[in-house]
């Protein structure tokens, strides 16, 4: 990717992608601001060397109309502060006369934040014209929104082809981080698949048996394959259609001396409520009515000792129903495992990086990715458009 460092700035017209794609609430406030500090380093950057700085994003799903319910304005006093105090304007479109106006007033070391760019609906279609009227507020282009990098969008894609194309600091850090897990000299190289829907998946884990050496498998996606090797599963999410897939990647996960593991214990209930009553089985012992709701603690012991042994470690989906006490501990111990580990190790995907925020170990993390869809995206081969728009 064409990276910033040596481009010059000095008072030209920075037109930057960022992914501000944060929680706000019905009152405005803003519920967590991470995906705004992920871009500071790149925001930095141009100003210290004084480029007039246009920031674009997307929030929510508006559908390609203007809603005030999905406005970036209460963005703009959130990155004045984390700015210590930068003059961010904020332009009420983010293209036509007006914007433009705007931008010709500007300063170096300025900041301007543009509105909702899902407000048109040539954001989303990547349609050329609109790609063409974002692309006449800069003089130069930089993309660091690496999670919304999958989407071929104008603000991600379209922009490039009319203006010179850069990959800012974050997007930069994520791919290469995510490189370094998948590609690492250092092994044993590990991955660990959680979550629900085994069908957004198995793509991904056919890729991983192409790069990993051992794969760990929790939460709902497992019960498909202890399913495929004849366990019953009671009343466990599993996908039925998706049995022979599974069957297939475990026959190709031993063909490749890939160790594919699958939980020997699990935690089971009748439902999923903060009342249910758990009981802990082996993996031959479900009965018909039960449901498979999180990793056992014979399973947690395994994993742990593996995850010890790991040189790096990527991990996405959480192991169990973690929004229930009853159901976290796996994806608890995993978290404590990983950040006790001395591998380099990568959360991708929302769910386990709540959990490692909640158990406050982020730091104990080599890094956690900003990029749910995207990061998996990458993980499972496919060329992220807004990547290769950056010259990858
Ligand atoms: P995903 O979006 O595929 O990563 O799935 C995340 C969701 O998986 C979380 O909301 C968990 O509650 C859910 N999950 C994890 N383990 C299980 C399980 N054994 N049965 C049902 N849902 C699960």
């Amino acid at each position: 990717m064409r990276n910033l460092r040596d481009v010059e700035l000095d008072g030209k017209r920075v037109l930057m992608r960022v992914d501000f794609n944060v929680p706000i609430d019905k009152q405005g406030n803003i519920l967590d601001d991470g995906k705004m500090r992920g871009a500071l380093s790149t925001i930095e950057h141009v100003l210290a060397h004084n480029g007039k700085l246009i920031l674009m994003s997307h929030l929510g799903r508006p559908k390609g109309k203007p809603n005030p319910e999905y406005s970036l304005k209460e963005l703009a006093p959130h990155l004045k502060k984390l700015l210590n105090g930068t003059v961010v304007n904020f332009a009420e479109d983010c293209v036509g006369p007006e914007v433009e106006e705007k931008v010709n007033n500007m300063k170096p070391g300025e900041v301007l934040l543009l509105e909702n760019l899902r407000f048109h609906a040539g954001e989303e279609e990547n349609d050329a014209d609109f790609s063409r009227q974002l692309a006449a507020l800069g003089d130069i282009y930089i993309n660091d929104a690496f999670g919304s990098a999958h989407r071929a969008h104008a603000s991600t894609v379209g922009v490039a082809d009319y203006l010179p194309a850069y990959a800012g600091f974050l997007m930069e850090a994520e791919v290469k981080m995510i490189k370094s897990v998948v590609e690492s000299p250092e092994r044993p190289r590990m991955a660990i698949m959680g979550g629900a829907k085994i069908i957004d998946k198995l793509g991904l884990i056919g890729n991983l048996l192409e790069k990993m050496d051992i794969i760990l498998i929790g939460g709902g996606m497992a019960n498909t394959f202890l399913k495929a090797q004849g366990k019953n599963v009671g009343k466990s999410l599993f996908e039925e259609e998706l049995l022979n897939e599974a069957s297939r990647l475990l026959d190709k996960a031993k063909q490749k001396n890939v160790r594919l593991l699958l939980p020997v214990d699990v935690v089971i209930a009748g439902e999923i409520s903060a009342a249910a009553d758990t009981v802990v089985v082996g993996v031959d012992e479900v009965p018909e009515e039960m449901m498979i709701l999180d990793i056992g603690p014979r399973t947690i012991e395994i994993y742990r000792e593996e995850i010890n042994q790991a040189k790096t470690i990527i991990w996405n989906g959480p192991m169990g129903v973690y929004e229930y006490e009853q159901f976290a501990r796996g994806s608890k111990e995993i978290t404590q495992a990983m950040a006790n580990a001395s591998a380099v190790s990568v959360i991708a995907g929302g769910d386990t990086a709540v959990i490692a925020h909640d158990l406050r170990l982020e730091d104990k993390i080599t890094h956690i990715s900003t990029g749910g869809g995207a990061t998996l995206e990458f993980l499972e081969g496919i060329k992220l458009p807004g990547v290769v728009a950056c010259g990858d």
